[in-house]
């Protein structure tokens, strides 16, 4: 509860000169701004009738009421549909939305747009199964990235069947054949990819799911079970599914029933595709560290089936290795390193971390030699797939250390290690490529929306009610995603250092204050050595070691910093200098 506002005769408006600088246009404004306020900051309505009070009783001419403010729907029409509520929102009208947030020049040069789909089970409490499956949009063709609902289900199981997909595909259909007229401006929709974790992938396209024998949706390998674990032993050189085939059923093992996406002229193979945040994050990178700490155990017997690479003392060292980190990455890291005590809470962020960048320098010395290279051959081939710059240049080499990791993982990590997730590396080459690197169509993006869609949920009563109100509410801003940005420099650590567009690491040292485009004083790391040779030299994901013996200081224009590093000193005068390579950081 809220005290009840006081009248005070001392401030309390008295109709004089604030009325005359208040005009028409500016109230407006005033109640735009109030309104994205109250929806941006997800600010209770209470709190907002509070102000609003306050407000009106300086002169402001506004509304009584949050409700009012923000167009809040009294009613929303809700369907009954694969035994859950549901709620379309629509493309084209979150098409409309979303394009207002781009600039005019913006949208004259642009004729298409390249949409990305994603659909996903979101649990909405932990006391019960109520979850969310929202159908969401993004444009992967504009910056800055907007990600949009398109349909809104909830229930208390997962849907029954695939209808609730059926007003996305209908209306897709239709864009895809005609277009979309906005004004007198008329865009061609594409649609570039689907991206789903495994269980949601298989619902969408009815084939078996990842615990099945044929389950591989981009070749026709067969997984054997051991020990009740699906396992793909045989990785390479297998015939891949193609558009035809998956249309025509050829392989009656890998179908479940019919997906609502042939209805649409696209390939049913490669639209769907592999999504690095749940396959090599939280799935292979995760499975990694489970296995070096804990060992792995069959399923029958409660005794390991491999002993675990790391001693207690040993995964104690590398936890306080991590902690030391936390005030060396900047603050453009939303999450810090956590101990690996906590690692079954890690989030999909925290494991790309580790796997880019922190993990080769708190395993190093620790983890056996050759589970290290191995740990190593993954870094290395996912920080160049994550870039789009190196994707163009490396992606076969970085396809060729994805193809010597999975075969080493039975021998180094028991032959229950290749999964489904470790099987589905030998594809994830193919997609950067198609995309233009990894960052750029994955499941990150839509994940930090659905964090943004859990906010609105404030209690138990009618979540999809909520959910599609608190949404119309918002529809004057749309949700953007942050991209990494070179603006806001810094000479403070740990956000000072950066790499140069000539290869030269350096760090800020000082910022002038009267200038526009700024010399910047910088201490300039000139000679640097690859941080490891093994499997390949370190230098092509621009991962070095230097000296303070080296440096010098040097006046550098801000316009020759080309992207973001982290720098970690090791102590005797000697550093590591980590280029940042994924563009988006949430
Ligand atoms: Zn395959």
């Amino acid at each position: 509860m809220y005290p009840e506002l006081v009248q005070n005769d001392n401030f309390c408006y008295t109709g004089d000169t604030t009325s005359a600088l208040l005009d028409e246009e500016n109230t407006q404004l005033l109640k735009s701004y109030l309104a994205q306020w109250a929806s941006s900051c997800n600010v209770p309505q209470a709190t907002t009738d509070y102000l609003l009070n306050i407000l009106r009783k300086f002169g402001h001419d506004l509304l009584k009421t949050a409700r009012s403010l923000q167009q809040t729907r009294r009613h929303v029409d809700l369907k009954h549909i694969s035994s859950m509520g549901y709620h379309y929102l629509g493309i084209a009208a979150e098409l409309k939305n979303a394009l207002r947030c781009y600039s005019e020049e913006i949208l004259q040069t642009t004729n298409e747009l390249h949409l990305s789909l994603n659909i996903d089970g979101l649990p909405l409490f932990k006391s019960s199964r109520v979850t969310l499956w929202p159908v969401l949009g993004s444009i992967i063709n504009l910056e800055p990235e907007i990600v949009f609902p398109i349909a809104l289900t909830c229930g208390s199981s997962k849907p029954q069947d695939l209808k609730f997909l059926e007003e996305t595909v209908g209306e897709l259909k239709i864009l895809m054949q005609n277009g979309l007229l906005i004004g007198e401006k008329p865009y061609s929709i594409i649609l570039s990819c689907i991206v789903c974790d495994a269980p949601a992938k298989s619902m969408a396209k009815a084939i078996k799911n990842h615990t099945g024998y044929s389950s591989c949706d981009r070749c026709v390998i067969r997984s054997k079970s051991l020990h009740r674990r699906m396992t793909f032993a045989d990785s390479t050189a297998l015939p891949l599914r193609t558009d035809s085939s998956f249309r025509e059923q050829t392989d009656p093992d890998h179908h479940r029933g019919y997906s609502p996406f042939c209805e649409l002229r696209a390939d049913m193979v490669n639209l769907f595709m592999v999504d690095y945040m749940h396959c090599v994050c939280l799935g292979v990178m995760k499975r990694l560290l489970l296995r070096w700490i804990r060992g792995e155990k069959t399923t029958t017997k409660h005794v390991p089936f491999k002993r675990p690479s790391l001693s207690a003392h040993q995964v104690q060292i590398i936890s306080e290795r991590l902690l030391a980190l936390k005030t060396h990455l900047p603050k453009i890291f939303a999450r810090k390193p956590r101990s690996l005590v906590e690692v079954d809470r890690w989030k999909a962020t925290e494991l790309r971390q580790f796997l880019l960048y922190t993990g080769k320098i708190v395993l190093s010395g620790i983890l056996r030699e050759d589970l290290y290279e191995h740990f190593l051959t993954l870094n290395v081939a996912i920080c160049i797939l994550v870039s789009k710059h190196e994707t163009e240049q490396l992606a076969e080499f970085a396809h060729k250390l994805l193809t010597s990791f999975v075969k080493k993982c039975s021998e180094l990590d028991g032959e229950m290690f290749p999964v489904y997730n470790v099987h589905m590396l030998m594809h994830l080459s193919k997609d950067a490529i198609v995309f233009g690197g990894l960052d750029k169509c994955f499941a990150f993006r839509f994940e930090n929306y659905m964090q943004h869609i859990l906010k609105h949920v404030r209690s138990g009563k009618n979540p999809l009610s909520q959910n599609v109100k608190r949404h119309k509410e918002s529809v004057t801003i749309p949700f953007v995603n942050d991209k990494q940005s070179l603006k806001n420099l810094t000479s403070e650590r740990p956000n000072n250092a950066y790499v140069l567009e000539n290869g030269d690491l350096c760090e800020i040292l000082e910022i002038p204050v009267d200038s526009v485009a700024p010399e910047l004083k910088c201490r300039v790391f000139t000679s640097k050595f690859p941080l490891f040779q093994s499997p390949c030299t370190s230098n092509l994901i621009g991962a070095y070691t230097t000296s303070f013996h080296v440096a010098t200081i040097k006046r550098i224009p801000s316009s020759l910093l080309a992207s973001r590093a982290i720098l970690l000193e090791l102590g005797n005068s000697k550093i590591v200098f980590l280029s940042i390579a994924h563009e988006f950081f949430y």
